[in-house]
């Protein structure tokens, strides 16, 4: 799972704007590469 580090909103996509590795948060618009992921599984 991962998160914007912006606005802590887990509605993140790849961005596909040939950025190796980048996201895009359909929120507030945030993109990067840097995210929050967390492991769903996590005990
Ligand atoms: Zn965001």
């Amino acid at each position: 799972m991962k998160y914007c580090p912006k606005c802590k909103s887990p509605d993140i996509v790849p961005a596909l704007a040939g950025f190796l590795n980048s996201y895009k948060c359909k929120k507030c618009g945030y993109i990067g590469n840097l995210v929050i992921e967390v492991e769903s599984d996590h005990k």
